[in-house]
């Protein structure tokens, strides 16, 4: 056997009892309730997927469960803008640079100039983003970033969760704000009506997924853009990089440089508890556990992620 056919037999053995142990982290974490519709998961739940490039698939615990996407769709947003808009399109908009505040801050947006966000994976980034994509109406918008998110995931049922949509439109007095701040920094345009952009933000912040779903995702972005399934090049591999780059420096929000010490690896999370990484080249991953830590990441999803890249080495440096 060579070592990766080692490596994947090991990990099948191993990764339900793995999972059990990383399961007693949830009792020091709890569901996000800032969105009331997402107070309600499951919070000692903890699933795993990972996915080789073959489509073999290893999972383990909660790995059924549903979940909305949430901030994880922001990697796949900023994919589809930079394919819409190009490179310079994008980055008019959104910086490159991690801010060390809150996901949900507007601190930085009036403190430093000129005013646009520090990324594309904090929230005021994300709706930036949100106002590139494609389409004439925010429906076709949405219908875009769903299709996208089809394709990546390999399966075409994919829909939002109304519930969760409708709860977070009815609360978003915060992301409300920074939208109406971007409004008037210029960074939404007039043609973007502020209701408009942010719909369509909260649609795919909403998309349903398994970790099943998010590991696929993972996967095509391990390999560069391209479907493990029929080799097709469905992202071009520098955007690709760009978005596995900030994955790496901003996707575990303000313990992203902790996560990049323990796990090493480009990863995303989303409040509802999903954590997508990769090792290049080999694996998508997903990961479930909606208890979250201080720092809004799953606390059991962490500690597994962490378990898995120290028994198998995968961090990249
Ligand atoms: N829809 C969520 C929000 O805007 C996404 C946040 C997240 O997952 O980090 O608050």
């Amino acid at each position: 056997m060579d070592r990766s056919e080692e490596e994947w037999s090991r990990l099948g053995a191993q990764l339900p009892a793995w999972v059990e142990i990383s399961r007693e982290m949830t009792a020091f974490g709890r569901p996000a309730s800032y969105i009331p519709e997402l107070a309600g998961a499951p919070a000692h739940a903890l699933g795993i997927a990972v996915m080789e490039p073959s489509g073999r698939i290893v999972a383990a615990g909660d790995c059924g469960l549903r979940f909305t996407m949430q901030s994880i769709s922001k990697v796949f947003t900023l994919l589809l803008a930079l394919m819409d808009n190009g490179e310079e399109g994008v980055f008019r908009k959104v910086g490159m640079e991690p801010t060390g505040d809150d996901f949900n801050s507007m601190l930085k947006l009036e403190l430093v100039e000129p005013g646009i966000p520090f990324n594309p994976l904090i929230n005021a980034g994300a709706i930036a983003i949100s106002s590139l994509i494609a389409g004439a109406t925010p429906a076709e918008k949405t219908q875009r970033i769903f299709a996208f998110l089809r394709r990546l995931a390999g399966d075409d049922t994919i829909v939002g969760d109304e519930a969760v949509y409708a709860s977070e439109s009815a609360t978003a007095f915060r992301n409300r704000s920074l939208a109406y701040f971007l409004k008037d920094n210029r960074v939404l345009e007039d043609k973007d009506d502020v209701e408009e952009v942010l719909d369509v933000y909260f649609r795919h912040c909403s998309a349903l997924a398994t970790c099943r779903h998010i590991a696929r995702m993972g996967l095509v972005l391990a390999l560069g853009g391209v479907d493990p399934a029929t080799g097709e090049q469905l992202v071009p591999r520098r955007f690709v990089q760009i978005a596995k780059t900030f994955m790496f420096s901003c996707g575990m929000y303000n313990a992203s440089g902790e996560f990049a010490i323990r796990v090493g690896l480009p990863a995303k999370s989303g409040v509802a508890g999903g954590i997508m990484t990769l090792v290049p080249g080999r694996y998508g991953i997903g990961v479930v556990g909606p208890a979250l830590n201080g720092k809004g990441n799953s606390t059991a999803g962490v500690h597994l992620l962490e378990k898995l890249s120290r028994e198998f080495d995968w961090s990249l440096f």
